[in-house]
């Protein structure tokens, strides 16, 4: 990494090539497709001609092993991806979601990808792009003052203020504001109250936004959002607070996604940033929906592990969209899978352990169960699995081939690839081992559970045969609130769990595949507007802080207006 220069520096560096070429070379109607500015533009679904709508991608979820605190590179991996099968004569298009605004200030810097396989312009993509999340902020916030408008004027619909769910959100780390009492002042100033702030990504209206499949089905979702009860425990909806039509017209932009490109001018659609921990995690239905048809082969991304954010792909997304996959790419790591060995403490922004980046192969080995429990994951719902190892200078070649073995050795496909140092022509490998698992794998897909299947079995199904466990321990509360949402008629909606990213199980120092452990299920909650139910099974925040140093710290603009220090 020492010798590539900084991402800015590639991202500048890179050639782009007008959208309305590449939007043409991806079946899309150049005359359809909005611009914003002169690299970025809205596609609308009405943008895929005719002839394209003919065509079907091969649909291929990008998502990893189970995520440390070193972080796999799911994101530059799935942009390398796209460039290698570019560069072996394969059209591929992209989908991302959304960066927040949040850890691009906080902790994380630029979510564009890394070195020479990134989506430009990062500057764009890492910050407003066109104004989607502040939508989604105006729509969830519109919402939130008209409930307490509605109290102020006296509460007709006779709703229980201590059962309100519907907080206010930014896109802002601000730890400050996780509790706040609003309503303060004169009784001209409202009805004071707690409530709370979340992270803009953690909207139920940034959900819907990813979960819709057009903006009628959006406007319905919206209607169907429950924000509390009556006080004689009926559920409020913001159709009964006549909100969901100006919510939906708020958001009539935001609904078409957002087309840029790779640094090697491959397609890519960017589109809302559902949050990975309480709600789906994943790239939009719209994008996907539009991605099929651009090209030979679309790749989306799903946060997290083939536990998290592939689980929530198969049984929800694809649930929404009635679009079927055929493969999953596995990111791994050599630091991974040494760090899932439990020999090392690994600690996020500090330098790796002398001792973790030694040639160790057993330590590797030490690791792998959770490759192995990945991988069957992902065959488990009848899907590719492909496992795509994201090279680093310091990995060691004994151990990348021992991963090569260990992938080979559980049925899937594999490769080595090194597209954050080499961009396309470092993924070749991975684009083949791909294409060659889309031609020889039997794909039959099918999701984990009926909608008509009680609710506590259908988490019950996904923490035994998904995660491993022995059981579910549910809290008295948990299903009382389960036996409550299904008199209530949302008995056949599917599952969201929300539980640590950083173990297959609830407890985040379990790594590797652990067994003989039962999950706990403390809460549920709905999503109705969404479409989901969520089970909680630990501490999920819904609004981060910031850290003593944060990015933003580091962000700035130099004497001619470039921003530096955004990675
Ligand atoms: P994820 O999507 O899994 O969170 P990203 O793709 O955003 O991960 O990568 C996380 C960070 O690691 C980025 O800063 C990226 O530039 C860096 N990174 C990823 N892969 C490599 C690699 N092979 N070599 C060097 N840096 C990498
Ligand atoms: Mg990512």
């Amino acid at each position: 990494r020492v010798t590539l220069p900084s991402d800015l520096e590639i991202a500048r560096a890179a050639e782009l090539r007008p959208l309305t070429e590449i939007a043409a070379a991806a079946g899309l109607d150049p005359e359809a497709i909005i611009p914003y500015g002169h690299h970025v533009a809205k596609v609308p679904t009405a943008a895929v001609t005719e002839e394209a709508a003919r065509e079907r991608a091969k649909y291929v979820v990008v998502t990893a092993v189970t995520p440390t605190p070193l972080g796999e590179g799911k994101t530059t991996t799935a942009v390398g991806l796209a460039q290698g099968l570019q560069k072996i004569g394969t059209r591929a298009t992209l989908a991302l979601r959304q960066p927040s605004m949040g850890p691009t200030f906080g902790i994380k810097g630029g979510a564009a990808g890394g070195g020479y396989s990134q989506v430009v312009p990062m500057e764009d993509l890492n910050l407003h792009l066109t104004g989607d999340f502040h939508a989604v902020t105006a729509a969830h916030n519109l919402l939130a003052a008209m409930i307490d408008n509605h109290l102020h004027h006296g509460n007709e619909l006779g709703i229980d203020p201590r059962a309100i769910s519907w907080p206010r959100v930014l896109d802002v780390n601000d730890r400050s504001l996780r509790n706040v009492v609003i309503g303060l002042g004169a009784r001209g100033d409202g009805v004071t109250r707690q409530s709370s702030f979340d992270i803009t990504s953690a909207s139920e209206v940034m959900v819907i936004l990813s979960l819709a499949s057009d903006l009628t089905d959006l406007r319905e979702r919206l209607g169907r959002i429950v924000i509390g009860y009556t006080y004689d425990g009926k559920p409020v909806t913001a159709e009964d607070l006549k909100a969901a039509g100006s919510m939906a017209v708020i958001l009539r932009q935001a609904i078409d996604p957002n087309l840029l490109q790779t640094t090697e001018n491959t397609p890519v659609l960017i589109h809302a940033g559902p949050f990975g921990n309480i709600a789906t995690g994943n790239s939009s239905v719209v994008a996907d929906r539009i991605g099929i048809h651009m090209g030979e082969v679309l790749l989306t991304e799903a946060g997290f592990g083939a536990d998290m954010g592939a689980e929530r792909f198969f049984n929800v997304k694809c649930r929404a969209s009635g679009l079927a996959p055929d493969a999953a790419v596995l990111v791994v790591t050599v630091r991974a899978l040494k760090t899932h060995s439990g020999r090392f403490s690994v600690v996020p922004g500090k330098p790796l352990p002398e001792e973790m980046l030694a040639e160790n192969v057993e330590d590797v080995r030490a690791g792998a169960a959770n490759l192995v429990k990945h991988i069957d994951i992902v065959r488990s719902f009848g899907v590719a699995p492909v496992v795509a190892i994201n090279v680093f200078p310091t990995d060691h070649d004994s151990e990348l081939a021992e991963i090569e073995a260990i992938a080979r050795e559980a049925g899937a496909e594999v490769a080595r690839s090194t597209h954050v140092a080499d961009g396309g022509a470092g993924a070749v490998e991975l684009a083949r081992a791909l294409m060659t698992a889309l031609k020889t794998f039997e794909v039959d897909f099918a999701p984990l559970y009926r909608d008509d299947e009680p609710l506590e079995t259908k988490i019950e199904k996904i923490a035994t045969s998904v995660y491993g466990a022995d059981g579910v321990d549910f809290a008295p509360a948990a299903r009382r609130e389960l036996a409550k949402f299904t008199e209530l008629g949302y008995g056949d909606l599917p599952i969201v769990m929300a539980k640590t990213h950083l173990s297959l199980s609830a407890d985040p120092k379990l790594l590797g595949a652990p067994t003989g452990w039962r999950l706990p299920v403390r809460q549920v909650r709905l999503a109705a507007g969404a479409g989901y139910i969520y089970a909680i099974c630990g501490d999920m925040r819904t609004m981060p802080g910031l850290s003593s140093h944060p990015a933003a710290e580091r962000i700035d603009l130099d004497s001619e207006g470039n921003i530096v220090g955004l990675s």
